[in-house]
């Protein structure tokens, strides 16, 4: 592919773009601060998160993606057209960069094509998408070409992918909407029930990062939280105990591991046996909260790893497809014009 050709992570809680032969140039929340009252954008990425809680109630930081697909396509578009621009503008001159993209794999034809849509609209001249677990695998470094199966979890803010590869393909794979976000709100539902306490969703990731922990013994055992009394309205603080901020976080993580269990199911049994000796590979922001690999493992009864690095992940993974795009177009999913 020709220089300044981009690979695109755009997550529903972070964008990375890798611009080909130079590395990641950008990593931002994948936030939008939009003024309600003329409809307009005000801020992008950082920017706009760094604006939450502070800004004038006519101005919304809006996550366009957060359930893991275009929720908002025209707020998608806008941001993505934001991010690109801000990164060819460092090489001078615009010329339409060829953009490969990744999507996550239980994303409709529809949906496919919005995300395409807007990376036409952002002034891509070409634009493939690649599955997610797929960049995520390349991306963790698995040897997705070998007849060997590997399995990747990729864990990020709205949905964990979890996919089963193998020669170059996915075998198995399921998409859920539930990862980072449900597991905040968890703490958030949690929180309000047990102690009658509002906390927002920040505090919530906050405690979640700080002190969660998904196995036994692998957290701090004690944390405060400060929040707002449902009844008096008026700040109150109160002690929550490990174990609890665990039972807490519990439902969503009893789906994901249902989602694991559902694509080792459907994965033929030669493969499963790599798995065994082999072991999983997690992915993601969510590869990050502690003891999940030991929770897994003791689940599961297979070894779990944490990817070097798991939040680059999948634009890595995608940037090695924007480097090497004439041997690796066999995975890119599609290449459409418009
Ligand atoms: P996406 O690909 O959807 O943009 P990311 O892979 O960037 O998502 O991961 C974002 C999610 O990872 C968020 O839910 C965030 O709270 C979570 N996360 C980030 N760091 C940690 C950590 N150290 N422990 C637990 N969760 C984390
Ligand atoms: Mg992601």
């Amino acid at each position: 592919m020709l220089g300044g050709d981009l690979a695109i992570d755009l997550g529903t809680a972070n964008t990375l773009v890798y611009a080909r032969g130079r590395g990641i140039l950008l990593n931002e929340p994948s936030v939008v601060a939009v003024d309600v009252s003329t409809n307009s954008v005000v801020a992008v990425g950082a920017e706009a998160k760094r604006m939450i809680g502070r800004a004038p109630d006519h101005i919304k930081p809006v996550r366009p993606l957060q359930d893991g697909v275009i929720a908002d396509y025209d707020v998608t578009a806008e941001m993505l057209r934001y991010f690109v621009r801000k990164v060819l503008r460092r090489r001078g001159a615009f010329t339409g960069p060829r953009i490969v993209v990744c999507v996550p794999s239980g994303i409709t034809s529809v949906e496919q094509r919005a995300v395409s849509e807007a990376a036409y609209a952002a002034g891509a001249r070409k634009v493939h998408t690649i599955s997610e677990p797929m960049a995520a695998a390349i991306g963790a470094g698995l040897p997705v070409n070998q007849p060997a199966g590997s399995m990747v979890i990729d864990i990020g803010g709205g949905t964990t992918e979890v996919a089963v590869l193998a020669l170059g393909g996915i075998v198995a794979s399921t998409s859920v909407r539930v990862a980072g976000d449900a597991i905040d709100v968890a703490i958030v539902d949690y929180v309000r029930a047990h102690f009658a306490l509002l906390i927002g969703e920040r505090t919530a990731e906050e405690l979640k990062i700080s002190v969660g922990s998904a196995h036994p013994g692998t957290g701090p055992k004690h944390a405060e939280i400060r929040g707002r009394d449902v009844g008096t309205g008026l700040p109150r603080n109160i002690g929550i105990a490990g174990d609890e901020l665990r039972a807490a976080m519990d439902p969503p993580l009893t789906r994901i591991l249902a989602a694991v269990r559902a694509t080792l199911d459907r994965c033929p049994p030669e493969l499963a046996g790599d798995l065994v000796t082999d072991g999983i590979v997690l992915t993601g922001g969510g590869a990050l909260l502690r003891g999940l690999d030991a929770r897994l493992e003791a689940e599961l009864g297979i070894p779990v790893h944490i990817a070097e690095r798991p939040l680059d992940s999948v634009v890595l993974g995608t940037a090695t497809v924007v480097e090497h795009f004439d041997q690796l177009h066999k995975v890119v999913v599609d290449g459409h014009r418009r």
